[in-house]
């Protein structure tokens, strides 16, 4: 059917000129008003604008800021520092068992120490809200090193506008290597007048109970909750409290800088959004693609990550605080983390605020009490059984203990939950981190294939990761086991359904540079593809490296060498052939399903 339209016909008919003229009158008329009501409006948005810039305030303390420039010695503008005299060789030995870092490094670096400023440019211009509610500070501690407390509170002093300090809880969890006689103590009320508050607790509360106790006795309109091994950057708070000031329901944390344990060089983080994996361990996921576009202006986060964060008072309290019936440490940011989410409220990464935190050797292990029970898994129960819904089921999956443990009484935290009329988990995951269920899905998918990586050329070698840890190259070529399916653990590869090559420990097989006869490196999965990312081609028994067209190259067997390399693919080559022990073929037919750069 055609559709036709039906032709108008104007006649001029002279006796309708008058009206005609009229109307062309009325028509101006209307025009004219239109545009001085525009102009009305953009004046008035001028006169706003200029209301909204008076409002606002750069917070910069560029005096301190140029005095830290001029700085130098050991640690200065978190450079590496080295220890004066080496023959402290032992002792620093000792402080690295006692404290999982270089303590006596620690006692030669400046209290007073400056920083690199490590934000995004744009961040040094900006401004924010004039009049910005104030915070306490709340910094608990249990058997921590001086000097690196000290460090701590003195950079909280210098980086922090006075007028918006309302004060600093300093918590002591009852320590029994007091740190802090009661003439250093009272040191600190001299440097930091009244603004510093100190408590100290009768009893080993744990890290979360300390921490409400010090919010109980905090005034400040916003709560601001640091570990005790932290150092301040350049005006970390004012864009910590923005986002609140707007809406209070609001919680905010800054990107987390890492001091380095044995140097204490302050090494730069990159945004990032939190979130867990089914054994709760807390897992970086990326920025999302929309978010980078609008960096670094602050981003959603799902889990805040460990404990540096601000949320006003009022809301803190309005949610029940952190559970009182989790002991010592564990889980507590999941379930402060949920509730935000899940409750009203909102967690925002903020990249223009930015906090070095002291990570203690990762082989150190740290005690903070002789407690025997499992009180952890007990932690964790709590948590999943209050906010988990069915998804607790995923987490038992991975953890059955849990099963079996006692959560002890929840009720009240139930009702809270119903009280507060708070969402489910699911709308949680699906609309916070939808990314966390494909990163990390409640069942695992199969392995595209798994089993020993046998040379094609030289069938009785097989890649072996030896018994080498993470972070190191391998690619060594050693015998094969006898049954390709079910080889030795070292020689056991699965290409996931992250497409990453991963051993049973949580190790991967990545690539770090692109050059010809590259090493290939083992290292902790990351789950994010790129350097990680595999792939087995049944047809040309390549192993290949990379996403993208440009960035392939494939798995090399030097046999005389007994090593492996990477080098431009080349399916004529026969040291670039490999089986696989186990190939599985359905899921290899969907294999780029889903992928950006899908074939
Ligand atoms: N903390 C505490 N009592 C405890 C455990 C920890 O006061 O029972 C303090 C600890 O001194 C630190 C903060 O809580 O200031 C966070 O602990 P930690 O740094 O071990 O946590 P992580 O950084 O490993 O998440
Ligand atoms: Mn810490």
């Amino acid at each position: 059917m055609r559709i036709v339209l039906p032709v108008v016909r104007f006649k001029l008919n002279k006796r309708r000129i008058p009206i005609g003229l009229l109307l062309l009158c009325l028509i101006f008329i209307a025009f004219h008003q239109l545009i001085a009501r525009k102009n009305a409006a953009k004046e008035t948005h001028r006169q706003r604008s200029k209301e909204v810039d008076a409002q606002l305030r750069d917070w910069h303390d560029y005096a301190a800021m140029s005095r830290d420039a001029e700085r130098n010695g050991a640690g200065e503008q978190g450079q590496p520092a080295v220890l004066a005299n080496m023959e402290y060789k032992e002792a620093v030995a000792s402080s690295l068992s006692i404290y999982g870092f270089n303590a006596l490094l620690s006692e030669q670096i400046s209290l007073e120490r400056a920083l690199p400023d490590v934000r995004h440019l744009s961040c040094r211009a900006q401004t924010y809200h004039r009049h910005l509610p104030a915070a306490s500070i709340i910094l608990v501690h249990h058997n921590e090193h001086p000097s690196v407390v000290l460090r701590a509170l003195h950079s909280l002093w210098n980086r922090t506008p006075h007028e918006l300090l309302h004060e600093i809880i300093f918590v002591d969890d009852y320590s029994t290597q007091p740190p802090f006689g009661a003439s250093l103590e009272q040191q600190l009320i001299v440097k930091f007048s009244t603004k510093l508050k100190i408590l100290k607790l009768t009893a080993h509360f744990g890290l979360i109970r300390a921490r409400i106790a010090g919010a109980r006795m905090a005034t400040g309109a916003v709560l601001v909750f640091l570990d005790a091994h932290v150092e301040a950057a350049y005006n970390w708070l004012p864009p910590l409290l923005q986002p609140i000031f707007e809406n209070p329901r609001t919680s905010t944390s800054p990107i987390i800088d890492t001091i380095n344990y044995n140097t204490f060089e302050y090494v730069r983080s990159s945004p990032t959004r939190g979130g867990f994996d089914w054994s709760f361990n807390y897992v970086q996921l990326p920025v999302l693609a929309e978010e980078r576009m609008t960096l670094p202006a602050p981003h959603n986060n799902p889990v805040i990550n460990g404990g540096l964060f601000a949320i006003e008072a009022k809301f803190f309290w309005h949610l029940g605080a952190y559970d009182e019936g989790l002991a010592v440490w564990g889980a507590e940011q999941f379930e402060l983390s949920f509730k935000i989410w899940m409750c009203g409220g909102r967690i925002l990464e903020v990249p223009c605020s930015r906090l070095g935190h002291l990570y203690r050797d990762g082989a150190f292990h740290i005690k903070y009490t002789n407690r025997t029970d499992d009180f952890i898994s007990k932690n964790y129960k709590r948590v999943a059984s209050v906010w988990l819904d069915e998804y607790q089921d995923a987490l038992y999956a991975h953890i059955p203990k849990l099963v079996v443990i006692d959560a002890g009484d929840v009720s009240a935290r139930r009702a809270l939950r119903e009280e507060l009329k708070c969402k489910t988990f699911k709308w949680y995951l699906e609309t916070i981190a939808p990314d966390l269920l494909q990163a990390y899905p409640p069942i695992e998918p199969p392995d595209y294939a798994f089993g020993a990586l046998q040379s094609v050329v030289a069938p009785d070698l097989c890649l072996d990761s030896l018994q080498l840890s993470a972070r190191q190259p391998i690619g060594d070529l050693r015998s094969c086991p006898p049954d390709l399916k079910h080889p030795y653990i070292t020689q056991h590869w699965q290409l996931t359904f992250r497409r990453d090559l991963r051993q049973p420990n949580g190790n991967c097989l990545e690539v770090q540079s692109w050059a010809q006869d590259a090493p290939v490196w083992l290292w902790p999965c990351h789950h994010q593809g790129g350097n990680q990312f595999w792939y087995y081609d049944q047809q040309t028994q390549l192993l290949v490296q990379g996403e993208t067209e440009v960035e392939r190259m494939c798995l090399e067997a030097n046999v005389t060498a007994r090593r492996v390399s990477m080098n431009d693919c080349d399916f004529a080559n026969l040291n670039m052939k490999w089986n696989f022990g186990f190939v599985n073929k359905t899921m290899m037919a969907t294999f780029f399903k889903g992928l950006r750069t899908s074939e």
